[in-house]
């Protein structure tokens, strides 16, 4: 059989299937051109049409979530959850509240989730889900009775062996307590392992709020350490700023880098002294306020709402804010920068444009399946943490991210060679490793 004219009919017939879902056709793309050297040399997976199995999420779930605004006024919202591949373990992966979360978003992050959470080794499988609720400019009472909505219908699917929620853009730790509230209030179960992300007083792991941005820095670490460098010195963008921009800037500085840019949906901030963590978390966590004020309280600073943070010149690129945020120009601007790595702390950030120039350019690119996995990583961690009645320190929690992180860049680099690229070439290792681990799942488990 022609190995990558069956790829080409896969990927047609995926985006047949799902019609109108761009960004769930972009990531199952990405994955499916990177498997031919993996299936010529696994024909049992061509025979097994694991391929094909693995773009079929295992169940879907949609739903209303109505809700009683502070005006008495009756809102109606359309919950999702996507249970997408439960080879390796329960379904993971985090719930998004954003008016732009549509069932093709749900499922382009769900799928992405299934290898993400394969690369860790930590047993999970992967699952996605949100809502078109946003979050913005509502009270305290509204995001609490929307949560309790949305649980009211979510929990029936739930369970710490089954699937288990975290949080994404727009679900924090809030959003999580008044998940978990509602879930144990339903069941009458305090059943800890079923939500990660929880306050560390009553079940959350040290670190994981932080674990995303920290584990996609120690990523670009161990990138830039194949080259003999290090952050020390070094100028670094972080577009984003909450909370994995926030983590990744707090790690990058104690690196010894200078995160000399970040920002938000509106524009971003250039400080060249370096952006301060105090001040940008009190901006945007406690006044919940826009970048804009971080320049009016730091004059030295420059605000901008045109054009894009990637114009600012920068060793190391950290874009941790949203899908396709960084496009082709963009890539094009830190590449005639001199652009040395790029690491993916959001889930797919980068167009293929922009992957395709960093390739070519030789930039070293680290995809968010492989760069951001440390945040579903300490997930894992907490759902450990939480079987065994046990409480880790902050230390022991960030040394296991540390080595979870390490490990998963060692062997993106070991497969890629393996299976015929250049040990740089991390999409390839990474869609090629995590694959073949929910494939040989699949195939011991049956057809199921
Ligand atoms: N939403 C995060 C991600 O994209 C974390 C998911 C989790 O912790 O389950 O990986």
């Amino acid at each position: 059989m022609n190995v990558s004219a069956h790829i080409e009919a896969v990927y047609a017939e995926v985006c047949r299937r799902n019609a109108g879902e761009p960004e769930f056709h972009q990531a199952v793309g990405e994955v499916l051109h990177s498997l031919a050297p993996a299936l010529h040399a696994h024909p049992e997976y061509l025979e097994a049409r694991i391929a094909e199995r693995v773009c079929e999420p295992e169940r879907q779930v949609i739903f209303r979530v109505p809700w009683v605004d502070d005006q008495g006024r009756p809102q109606v919202n359309r919950g999702f959850r996507v249970e997408f591949s439960s080879a390796l373990g329960p379904y993971k992966g985090g719930l998004r509240f954003h008016p732009s979360v549509n069932l093709g978003i749900v499922k382009f992050l769900g799928f992405e989730q299934i290898f993400k959470n394969a690369l860790t080794g930590l047993a999970i499988g992967g699952g996605k889900g949100g809502s078109d609720f946003d979050p913005k400019g509502r009270s305290e009472g509204e995001i609490m009775r929307f949560c309790q909505s949305f649980m009211t219908e979510l929990y029936r699917h739930l369970g710490e062996h089954t699937d288990v929620p975290a949080g994404d853009i727009g679900v924090g730790g809030r959003e999580i307590g008044y998940l978990f509230g509602q879930y144990k209030r339903i069941t009458n179960r305090f059943e800890a392992g079923v939500l990660t992300g929880k306050g560390i007083g009553w079940g959350g792991s040290q670190a994981r709020t932080e674990a995303t941005g920290y584990g996609a820095v120690f990523f670009a670490k161990e990138m830039l350490a194949t080259r003999g460098e290090g952050f020390e010195g070094r100028k670094v963008v972080v577009s984003g700023s909450g909370n994995v921009a926030v983590y990744a800037i707090e790690k990058v500085r104690a690196l010894g880098g200078t995160v000399v840019a970040c920002s938000d949906s509106s524009g971003y901030v250039v400080d060249e002294d370096g952006i301060d963590l105090e001040l940008l978390k009190g901006v945007k966590e406690v006044r919940r306020g826009r970048l804009s004020s971080y320049a009016e309280a730091k004059p030295k600073a420059r605000y901008s709402e045109r054009g894009s943070v990637f114009e600012v010149p920068c060793d190391v690129a950290l874009p941790c804010a949203t899908q396709n945020e960084l496009a082709g120009q963009d890539a094009g601007a830190l590449v005639k920068n001199g652009v040395v790595a790029v690491a993916e702390g959001a889930n797919m950030p980068c167009t293929p444009e922009a992957i395709e120039t960093f390739r070519e350019a030789g930039v070293l690119f680290g995809p968010g399946k492989a760069a951001n996995a440390g945040g579903v990583a300490t997930s894992a961690l907490e759902m450990q943490q939480n079987a065994s009645r046990d409480v880790w320190t902050f230390a022991q929690t960030e040394a296991r991210l540390a080595s979870v992180m390490q490990s998963v860049h060692a062997e993106c680099r070991a497969t890629a060679e393996t299976y015929g690229g250049s040990a740089d070439d991390y999409v390839l290792g990474a869609n090629i490793e995590g694959f073949l681990r929910v494939a040989e799942a699949m195939t011991a488990q049956g057809v199921v």
